[in-house]
């Protein structure tokens, strides 16, 4: 039975790098219909704090990832890895350390400068019973570290394949810090094992981590899992991707409108294919598809224009009632929401999403798209009022295309076309002036939907009255 975790630290928001181990990780439990658990890596207990635990399970959640077991708290078991430590020193296979780090710092340095290769030097490795009874006696703290033995760790890594590190290479590690604190090879093999954990996949900043951990799972008696390292994600300038490439923080993805299954779509497919990269999969589908053997090797680049191309090709495949559900938070955060868009306004609200959906890649495009028809609090972008709304035949032609608007009988998208094109004619004017004109008027904005339908769906009392703002509009701008 496959059981994997997530394991994350809690110094930060989750970012993308983290979310997509995630995302394998439960993507391997479900396909397999084996057990996802979340543990909360807190041993670090001064940069973890409970808001960024918080934050990580919200991130989670949003882009729907779901657990079996846990959140297991590691910082609630620290008597259990000292536990584990103290029966390796007991059957010989870990020992206790009273040098400091200072001490140790000295002779590192000192034999870097003889040029030689440093790892810890076994000082304390046969200390005298009595030699130990006196130093605790003076209070010096002891650490665990691990004995490694001589030989060779070799696995078979389900991404990188064979890996096979020579143990003159892994020195003497740390399991239990002489605060008594463990360090994380120790609580995570501790934990791996208490939860049974068939399957570690995580990110490749952790092959080197590997032999150690092995050889701690032999000395605790406990089967090894097999591994799957991830590649590291790079940035468009295929440097390691961080905050230098922007905020790769999941929620501000969320914040900037994306939609979970566009980005779940996009993170799964970093690394990973399910077969055509111009589909957007639902999630049934990408559990179905799943396998690690699939995983390249290579790393893979987070490109936001596939993001942005994946979640406005979403937004348009959507019914409308689901697109409204995501929208509606959005629209309700700007005062622009009200019950009667799904009662007695809702087929008027429907065509409005239908026709803006297709110019917007985020939820934020399309709440900002619609806000003008529903409220006069909009902002004019003040390039397309200079560039549109600044020639003087305007203020002739306006007021009589005003009076040809009142006149129509429908003021439907078809009767104000016409209505439009025959006052420009009639006028010598372009029609593309007014229509650039009006879409700044009533929208604010010098690209929208096209216009004839835009202005239906924006009523005539509405437009007759954004048309008589002209002179105000023009006062928005420097001249
Ligand atoms: N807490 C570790 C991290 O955030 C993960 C440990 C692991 O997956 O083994 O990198």
């Amino acid at each position: 039975m496959v059981r994997v975790r997530f394991a994350p630290s809690p110094t930060g928001h989750l970012h993308v790098g983290a979310l997509r181990t995630a995302l394998f990780n439960w993507l391997f439990a479900r396909h397999h219909r084996g057990t996802f658990v979340l543990r909360i890596e807190d041993t670090d207990v001064s940069r973890s704090s409970e808001e960024m635990s918080r934050s990580i399970l919200e991130a989670l959640s949003w882009v729907g990832l779901d657990w079996d077991e846990g959140p297991i708290y590691q910082s609630q078991r620290f008597e259990i890895y000292r536990r584990a430590a103290r029966r390796l020193v007991e059957r010989g296979l870990a020992y206790h350390c009273f040098c400091s780090p200072q001490e140790i710092e000295h002779r590192r340095q000192e034999t870097q400068a003889r040029g030689e290769h440093w790892k810890y030097d076994r000082r304390c490795l046969h200390l005298e019973e009595k030699e130990k009874q006196r130093l605790r006696e003076k209070g010096i703290p002891a650490a665990i570290r691990f004995l490694v033995p001589d030989g060779l760790t070799e696995f078979d890594d389900l991404v990188h394949g064979h890996i096979a590190v020579d143990h003159k290479n892994l020195e003497d590690f740390v399991l239990l810090r002489g605060d008594g604190f463990p360090t994380y090879h120790l609580s995570v093999v501790v934990d791996d094992i208490d939860t049974g954990i068939t399957h570690v996949i995580r990110g490749d900043d952790h092959i080197s981590n590997t032999p150690k951990q092995i050889l701690l799972y032999r000395a605790l008696g406990a089967p090894v899992p097999q591994f799957a390292h991830l590649p590291l994600i790079l940035g468009p300038d295929r440097k390691k991707l961080s905050k230098r490439h922007g905020d790769t923080s999941v929620l501000n993805f969320r914040d900037k409108g994306y939609l979970p299954l566009a980005f779940f779509n996009f993170m799964a497919q970093l690394s990973w294919s399910p077969g055509n990269e111009e589909k957007i999969y639902s999630i049934e589908e990408m559990v179905r598809e799943f396998s690690l053997e699939r995983i390249s090797k290579g790393s893979p680049v987070f490109d936001l224009n596939k993001l942005e191309w994946l979640n406005s090709r979403l937004i348009n495949e959507l019914s409308l009632s689901e697109l409204i559900t995501y929208l509606r938070p959005w629209l309700e955060k700007e005062g622009l929401w009200s019950e009667e868009l799904l009662t007695f306004r809702k087929e008027w609200f429907e065509k409005l999403v239908n026709l803006t959906r297709s110019r917007s890649r985020t939820l934020v495009d399309l709440s900002l798209m619609i806000a003008p028809f529903i409220s006069d609090k909009f902002n004019y972008d003040p390039e397309a009022v200079r560039k549109h709304l600044l020639s003087g035949e305007l203020d002739r032609v306006l007021p009589l295309l005003k009076e040809d608007f009142q006149k129509l009988e429908n003021f439907s998208a078809r009767e104000i076309e016409a209505a439009l094109r025959e006052r420009a004619d009639r006028e010598g004017i372009k029609a593309a002036t007014l229509i650039h004109a009006l879409r700044v008027l009533v929208l604010g904005r010098s690209v929208s939907p096209g216009i004839f339908e835009v202005l239906e769906l924006m009523g005539r009392e509405r437009t007759l009255a954004r048309m008589e703002k002209l002179s105000a509009v023009r006062e928005t701008i420097e001249n």
